[in-house]
């Protein structure tokens, strides 16, 4: 596509002063490459974007005009005046439109940072954002991830309710991804309907908190155009680094690989990157746990979580805790507004020289609005949230 908007590029410049044989050229370009042509060229020139019917209609409607213009003045009229004389006047797709040499414009656009029609940032800076984020990381044993998301079954809904509705779609989208993300977070649009997140300083399950609360702004969005009114729906994957991959490369092609699992298991779904996917899941949990153990007075132990597994959590301690003992769990820095609360029983404890690994499988979450953590999770297995919490453990 872009191959196509340089040659049309090319062509306008070489034909500025005498744009007849413009189009012959445009007419062996539309043999050639097909009717992508028209909205190529139409959006080169105006901005505007058509689907390939509608711009060719619009080209044939400004050759007449051209003509009508040329015998009420008189003379030869460029194809540029007639076509600007046309959307102002006679279309109307144009209210305030300004003039600027093409060659100044594409210099602009070669250098802009973010997508014309969502606003997000653009596949180049995208490609920049992230490899930037991977040095920073692997400079200062950082970790980050990354969400790959796809619309589902955009191909039909541009089929259904016009290339418009598409657009529309798009930007809408887009702006539940500004909203639903930090400040630090890049949105990106990576290309055709896929956008990207990337999240630094993020371990995995904070990253599925912020895809799942996305997906689900986007199930909820109630879209209409031409007085139709419809829905989409999105999947995702989610990668992160360093446990998924250590260059960005990877990290791209592991966040793919799990946006194709969520597609292949049903679509509006975010899935985590998974080595092997028949083995538990292990996600990364690094972060600080305040533990109680219930039923005595010793004081509250301050833990470093490990990671979610099949078996529940396992954290690190610099004290033993006895198997069986049930004990209350609060994780504060998920990046939610609440901490989570979580009671759970021991039920492996192992010594290291300097600490102990101590595994508990979850007995009951507090189940609150915000239990955003539970609720990701059930989605990302697929279970229902209710089934999560009575089941002894999170079976990850
Ligand atoms: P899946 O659920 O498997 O992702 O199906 P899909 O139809 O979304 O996937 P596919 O990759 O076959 O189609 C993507 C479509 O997205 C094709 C293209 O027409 C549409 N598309 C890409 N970019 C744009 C755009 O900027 N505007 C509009 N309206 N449509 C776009
Ligand atoms: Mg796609
Ligand atoms: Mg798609």
């Amino acid at each position: 596509m872009d191959n196509l908007r340089q040659t049309l590029i090319d062509s306008l410049q070489s034909y500025y002063a005498d744009d007849s044989d413009l189009l012959e050229t445009v007419r062996d370009l539309v043999k050639k490459e097909g009717e992508e042509v028209y909205p190529t060229l139409l959006n080169i020139l105006t901005h505007l974007d058509f689907n390939a019917h509608d711009a060719k209609t619009n080209w044939d409607r400004i050759l007449t005009h051209r003509n009508l213009l040329e015998t009420k003045l008189d003379r030869h009229v460029r194809l540029i005046t007639a076509m600007c004389d046309y959307f102002c006047e006679v279309s109307k797709n144009l209210e305030t439109p300004t003039m600027i040499e093409l060659r100044i414009l594409e210099e602009t656009r070669k250098y802009s940072r973010s997508d014309g029609l969502t606003g997000l940032f653009n596949r180049r800076f995208f490609d920049e954002a992230l490899e930037g984020e991977m040095k920073r990381a692997q400079r200062y044993n950082g970790k980050f991830s990354l969400i790959f998301f796809d619309l589902d079954h955009f191909k039909s809904l541009n089929d259904t309710y016009g290339h418009q509705a598409g657009d529309l779609t798009l930007k809408k989208v887009a702006e539940i991804m500004i909203l639903g993300k930090r400040t630090e977070d890049l949105a990106c649009r990576y290309g055709g309907e896929e956008l990207t997140l990337v999240l630094p300083e993020t371990q995995k399950i904070n990253a599925l908190v912020i895809a799942e609360r996305i997906r689900q702004k986007v199930e909820e969005l109630k879209l209409e155009f031409d007085g139709k009114p419809f829905n989409v729906t999105l999947s995702g994957g989610v990668a992160s680094y360093p446990s998924d991959a250590k260059d960005s490369k990877s990290l791209i092609h592991a966040a793919d690989i799990a946006l194709y699992q969520a597609k292949q298991s049903g679509r509006n779904k975010i899935f985590l990157h998974a080595l092997d996917k028949r083995h538990y899941l292990r996600i990364d949990f690094a972060s600080n746990i305040q533990v109680n153990q219930v039923d005595q007075k010793s004081g509250q132990i301050t833990a470093q979580g490990k990671n979610f597994s099949s078996s529940g959590l396992l954290f690190e301690s610099s004290v033993p805790i006895e198997i069986g003992t049930h004990v209350k769990l609060e994780m504060t820095d998920l990046g939610l507004e609440k901490p989570i609360t979580v009671k759970a029983r021991v039920v492996r404890v192992e010594k290291f020289d300097r600490h102990y690994d101590i595994g508990v499988s979850f007995l009951e979450i507090n189940e609150t609005a915000e239990n955003e953590v539970a609720q990701a999770l059930a989605k990302n297995l697929g279970i229902p949230v209710t089934q999560v919490l009575k089941k002894n453990h999170f079976e990850v």
